[in-house]
């Protein structure tokens, strides 16, 4: 981990940035000796990563790390809890912090070149949410009542490089919201496929707009989301498998997740993958406060 962490070899302290650092191997602690002194000079390799203040070792994080981005259709709370011997509610905190290291920082840059943009509907457990629940997650009324709304951009695969998914909750389907969540992720001039849903919200000025006929019997060429499509089925096969009961608040994590093994899977092995996890492992903080909305450890947040 710490070459992962430092690739040149070279320790860095996470409050200062000095390369003034020794090893304590006694205390199997970094010590950072740059002038002038400041707080916390004593580091630990979690520090300043999804696991900083985390009582679980090292010798049990790493090996769930590696199931998480490697189980094809995910790993439950209650695998790890068998697996590596924590209790199921500390292997669920430990997946949601994982998760968060597998969320797409943007790090690859925007989408470009063929683009299939999709939405599919996940869920329906809402009737069994509270009313504030359901009021954080937008959850509407009526015909989709309690259905999250996920919405899906894809990059064709080309010669030089795999295709690559994007994939986030949004509150409705409505011009803005579309238009808003689509312009971060795709560079101006790109072909956008997308079915009839996508008149509402074409954006012609910036992209070149084709759109899917369902009502036409036959396939139109390029035009079509067939690769979004194969992604909300291997989607909904880990929410329906592994996932027994996502909460809808939760959902984008899992969301996430499978995102990320979905980009990383072509020429990657399961060691390949474990790296690529442990880089977005740094920089990155989820406290249980943030995750449960309590300030302190309750009942276990669900079942799976
Ligand atoms: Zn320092």
């Amino acid at each position: 981990m710490a070459n992962l962490r430092w690739p040149d070899g070279k320790p860095k302290c996470p409050a200062c940035g000095s390369e003034n650092v020794s090893y304590l191997s006694n205390a199997k602690v970094y010590k950072c000796f740059a002038k002038p002194a400041h707080d916390k000079v004593k580091f630990s390799l979690k520090v300043g990563t999804i696991f900083e203040e985390s009582p679980i070792g090292l010798e049990k994080w790493l090996p769930v790390m590696w199931m998480l981005v490697n189980c094809k259709n995910g790993i439950s709370s209650w695998e790890i809890h068998r697996a590596v011997g924590v209790t199921q509610k500390t292997a669920w905190f430990m997946l949601q912090r994982g998760r968060l290291a597998m969320q797409d920082d943007l790090t690859g840059g925007k989408l470009g070149g063929e683009i299939e943009v999709d939405e599919t509907f996940i869920g329906g457990k809402a009737r069994n949410m509270h009313k504030r629940d359901r009021r954080r997650k937008n959850l509407k009324g009526g015909g989709s009542a309690g259905k999250a709304i996920v919405l899906g951009i894809l990059e064709r695969e080309t010669e030089s490089k795999p295709k690559r998914v994007r994939v986030t909750v949004v509150p409705d389907r409505t011009k803005a919201v579309m238009q808003e969540n689509v312009r971060p992720h795709v560079e101006t001039g790109s072909q956008i496929y997308s079915d009839d849903a996508g008149s509402q919200w074409r954006m012609d000025d910036e992209y070149v707009h084709g759109i899917v006929n369902h009502a036409e019997a036959y396939v139109n060429g390029n035009i079509h989301t067939n690769g979004l499509e194969n992604f909300w089925s291997l989607l909904k096969r880990g929410l329906g498998g592994t996932y027994i009961s996502v909460e809808p608040f939760h959902l984008f994590r899992y969301i996430d997740e499978q995102a990320f093994r979905y980009n990383n899977r072509k020429d990657m092995n399961d060691s390949d993958r474990f790296i690529e996890v442990m880089k977005h492992a740094v920089g990155k903080r989820l406290t249980y406060a943030e995750l449960t909305g309590k300030t302190e450890e309750g009942p276990t947040p669900e079942s799976n």
